[in-house]
């Protein structure tokens, strides 16, 4: 049984509420299963501490050893992965095959992340020597958003078992089936019962993991979801909360001599993934004139010629929303935007076929008052239009969110000064914002997270350091005023 709940190497029928989730393309069921109630996720905690004491205790090579192992076996997954993921949330399959080979590469980075950020140290010194070393945390709590149920869940959870740590997944309730292959992927791979255990549901399931007894909560997700979380958390030092969550991002585009490529730019950091990733840039920041007016006719010329359709259909860039709620909330948006002054370029409009399918949007917002300072997690671009560079800067600037922003020019000089000041964990120049490099960090100051980056520093949050001077035997110690 894969849509069941798996406990100590188990598969077990869910005692909480029915759960289903319906393809965003097709309308079909494509996961049914039951929810984990409290009982079975205190269960899921006990069996990931009972496995904790050996599985922390193995060296450090045996851990690793299954880890590669576990790359292999998503390797010969990866078809099926890919599928899974795009039945389940709608991405087209290009996407969820880069999303499946991601989830296998990240075993590699990881290793050298443990290594490297995580590893031991040793120092001679006049007494002995100095060691460090870092130790596990214990049971973790894994909490995955739906628009990468693979690859972003898995960016926790395979750091967090090399260091030494079990864990507890629950996937998310609108992309639950990737869980099951990953599981089958462990066994497969030898990871002793009790390390990773999933339990499906939503937010009553979330919540009783939240009140059980874990050392961590490694989670990416919404701000909202995030800062809920934290509040939980106040006053527990002794939880490590890893948050990632969504930003509200900026890309400048100054004056580059193609106006061709930074229409391509910024259409693709908007509307990759229908506009569901953590990173696509959600306001558009160009000068007046010309030549900002030239590129606007050419974003508006992508928006409209981009081609969507399900994740089956040859040469589609983009597939629907995640469901039809996320397709009424992003025209709600839009509406509430055009009410607030915002000039629609561009509609984005629920598409016949049903579901999730959502056209690109872009609206100028130059002139609106009260833009909310918000995440609309779909493909509406907003354009603001201003004078000079630094107002630009200015504007890039004006969010809560921090998460990720890029400048679009040939100017090194503005480079260097948008380098300085724009305020984005993930800062690109003349690429996507959408893009990311696994063997860099990711995340972003505000209410994009709790700087506790992930990707290749997830392994510090999943260790602790342990600091020891060693002398090998007791000798007298003498210091002023100290009595002989
Ligand atoms: P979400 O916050 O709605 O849900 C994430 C997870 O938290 C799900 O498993 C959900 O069931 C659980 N959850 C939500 N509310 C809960 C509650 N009250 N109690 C217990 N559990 C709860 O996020 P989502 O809609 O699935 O994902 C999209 C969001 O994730 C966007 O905001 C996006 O920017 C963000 N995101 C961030 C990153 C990053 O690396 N920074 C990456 C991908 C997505």
């Amino acid at each position: 049984m894969t849509s069941g709940l798996y406990s100590d190497g188990r598969w077990t029928e869910g005692h909480g509420p029915r759960l289903t989730n319906k393809c965003p393309a097709s309308g079909e069921i494509v996961w049914d299963g039951n929810a984990a109630d409290a009982n079975q996720v205190e269960g899921a905690v006990a069996s990931a501490r009972k496995a904790f004491d050996s599985w922390s205790r193995l060296p450090q090579s045996d851990r690793t050893a299954i880890l590669e192992r576990y790359a292999e076996e998503i390797g010969k997954r990866t078809e099926a992965i890919a599928k899974t993921i795009s039945r389940d949330m709608g991405k087209v399959l290009w996407e969820t095959r880069a999303e499946a080979a991601t989830m296998k590469a990240k075993v590699a980075v990881s290793i050298a992340a443990q290594n490297e950020r995580a590893g031991s140290k040793f120092e001679q010194s006049a007494f002995g020597s100095s060691h460090l070393t870092h130790r596990a945390h214990g049971v973790m709590a894994v909490f995955g958003p739906f628009n990468f149920p693979g690859h972003l869940p898995n960016g926790h959870i395979v750091p967090a078992l090399l260091a030494g740590n079990t864990c507890v997944f629950k996937p998310s309730e609108l992309a639950p089936g990737v869980a099951a292959l990953m599981a089958e992927a462990f066994q497969a791979a030898g990871l002793p019962d009790g390390c990773l255990n999933i339990v499906h549901g939503a937010r009553d399931t979330g919540g009783a993991l939240l009140n059980a007894e874990i050392n961590g909560l490694l989670f990416t997700g919404s701000a909202n979801t995030g800062v809920f979380f934290h509040k939980h958390f106040a006053g527990r030092p002794d939880v490590i909360l890893a948050l990632e969550m969504g930003g509200n991002n900026p890309l400048i585009i100054w004056d580059p001599a193609d106006v061709e490529a930074a229409a391509d730019i910024a259409a693709q950091s908007s509307f990759l993934t229908t506009g569901q990733r953590c990173s696509c840039a959600r306001r558009i920041i160009l000068p007046e004139g010309r030549f900002g007016d030239a590129v606007v006719e050419a974003i508006i010329a992508r928006a409209k010629g981009l081609k969507i359709g399900s994740w089956d259909e040859e040469g589609s860039f983009m597939g629907p929303l995640v469901s039809e709620h996320a397709a009424q909330a992003a025209t709600d948006f839009q509406m509430m935007l055009s009410k607030a002054g915002g000039k629609s370029l561009r509609r984005l409009k629920r598409m016949d076929r049903g579901g999730g399918f959502v056209t690109a949007g872009v609206i100028d917002v130059t002139q609106a008052h009260h833009v909310p300072d918000e995440e609309l997690f779909g493909p509406l671009m907003q354009i603001v239009r201003v004078k000079t560079f630094d107002d630009a800067l200015d504007r890039a600037n004006a969010t809560r969110y921090g998460l990720s922003g890029g400048l679009v020019s040939d100017d090194d000089a503005l480079w260097v000064k948008a380098h300085r000041e724009m305020r984005a964990g993930i800062l690109n120049r003349n690429r996507p914002t959408a893009g990311a490099s696994g063997s860099m960090p990711f995340g972003g100051p505000g209410l994009s997270g709790n700087f506790r980056p992930g990707a290749y520093y997830a392994a510090d949050y999943c260790a602790w350091p342990q600091a020891s001077q060693v002398a090998d035997k007791a000798e007298r110690m003498g210091a002023q005023g100290f009595p002989k």
